[in-house]
């Protein structure tokens, strides 16, 4: 099975991959093929004295049922459009197996696959 793995360590919430896939799936203004959440910023009051780690603010993609995996690119041998548009750099595409070896325990990840 094909899937997308994102660092959403690196993601800037830029939207790029939604604008991308709208494009691509010629979806309607309210409707998205990968949509990013922004989660925080929030404060943890019991975090280190790292500034870092005293705050949690993110934003990580995730897929909806418009989603086809770019299979018509992907047959084509060329990259899916959200993975191609991503300016981070921080998205991959592959078999979920061999995505999964990329996954360290220095940063955080989020492996998306969905059913044929
Ligand atoms: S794989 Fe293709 S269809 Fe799926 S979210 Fe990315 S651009 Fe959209
Ligand atoms: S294009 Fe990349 S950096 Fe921008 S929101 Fe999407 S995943 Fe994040």
């Amino acid at each position: 099975m094909k899937g997308l793995l994102v660092n959403y360590e690196y993601c800037t919430g830029c939207h790029s991959c939604e604008v991308a896939c709208k494009k691509y799936l010629g979806l309607k203004e309210n409707e998205y093929g990968i949509k990013v959440s922004e989660i925080g910023p929030f404060e943890f009051s019991n975090s280190s004295e790292n500034p870092k780690e005293k705050w949690e603010w993110h934003f990580i993609p995730s897929l909806t049922k418009a989603c086809n995996m770019c299979e018509d690119r992907v047959a084509k041998n060329k990259m899916p459009m959200c993975v191609q548009h991503c300016q981070a750099w921080c998205m991959y595409f592959d078999e979920v197996e061999e995505l999964a070896k990329k996954i360290d325990g220095d940063t955080r990840w989020a492996l998306l696959a969905k059913k044929d």
